[in-house]
């Protein structure tokens, strides 16, 4: 079953999604080699409840920490703990949270010190495709659509769309249905209907697409150890032009200022 959203719903979802991004953002200043993954984790906790918020992830399913933090070869769901970050790193932060009954649910891959032009090309075109799944996921297309616009954006590059994690609908519910994968056929799926609201998040190998979970249960890392990146957005589906409820913008301005 698909929940429809109300436009007050909407705005509610919004100011959660916005939250996610200062989150990020608080979490990007801090961001630089030999800093733990649980630093930034206890980061990102302080600073969503000291906005009258929930952690999101925390808890979820028994996750531990308030972000996944994915490092290198791990694609999503890395928990932070006593790993520090090293120059020429990369990193995925996903971050949820819960406020006034809704979730928001964004994340972003950052660059730590000198990383490879060949592995900055990745994050860019991941994060290129996450504007391409957006640009189809409008009112009347269907979600293979999306999956489409993602997929052709990248594979022409020999990097491999990962296939076990999709995005999701979100609202009173982490992950809602429909089901968003980073693959698919035009025309096919579910039509996409003014009211949905979904995450949109592409997770690109530098290799192949294969996927393996860690034995800590939760990380999933490349097959070939080979990086990965990872994007997403929350946002509404309207008649032209998705409402993009997330935001990299505060994220953006923090690592311009970084490297100003
Ligand atoms: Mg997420
Ligand atoms: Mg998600």
């Amino acid at each position: 079953m698909i929940y429809f959203k109300t436009d007050e719903e909407i705005e509610l979802q919004r100011e959660s999604s916005l939250l996610v991004g200062k989150t990020l953002a608080e979490v990007a200043k801090h961001l630089k080699p030999g800093v733990q993954t649980a630093f930034l984790d206890q980061i990102a906790e302080t600073f969503i409840k000291d906005h009258q918020a929930i952690p999101g992830f925390k808890g979820y399913g028994g996750f531990p920490g308030t972000l996944c933090i994915s490092v290198n070869e791990q694609v999503v769901h890395g928990i932070p703990g006593k790993q520090t970050l090293k120059d020429g790193d990369i990193v995925s932060i996903d971050c949820g949270v819960l406020k006034n009954g809704f979730y928001g649910d964004s994340a972003y891959t950052f660059a730590i010190g000198n990383v490879s032009e060949a592995v900055l090309h990745l994050m860019r075109l991941t994060k290129e495709a996450l504007y391409k799944g957006i640009e189809q996921a409008i009112d009347g297309n269907r979600i293979g659509d999306i999956g489409f616009a993602v997929q052709s954006h990248v594979e022409p590059f020999g990097y491999g769309v990962v296939r076990e994690l999709v995005g999701h609908g979100v609202g009173r519910k982490l992950h809602e249905k429909p089901e968003v994968p980073n693959y698919g056929k035009r025309g096919n799926g579910i039509k996409l209907r003014v009211g949905m609201v979904i995450a949109i998040e592409p997770m690109i190998n530098l290799g192949g697409r294969g996927v393996t979970q860690e034995a800590d249960g939760w990380t999933i890392r490349t097959n070939d150890r080979l990086p990965s990146a990872h994007f997403e957005h929350t946002l509404a589906i309207k008649q032209g032009k998705a409402d993009i409820l997330s935001s990299f913008e505060e994220i953006e301005s923090v690592l311009n200022n970084m490297n100003g």
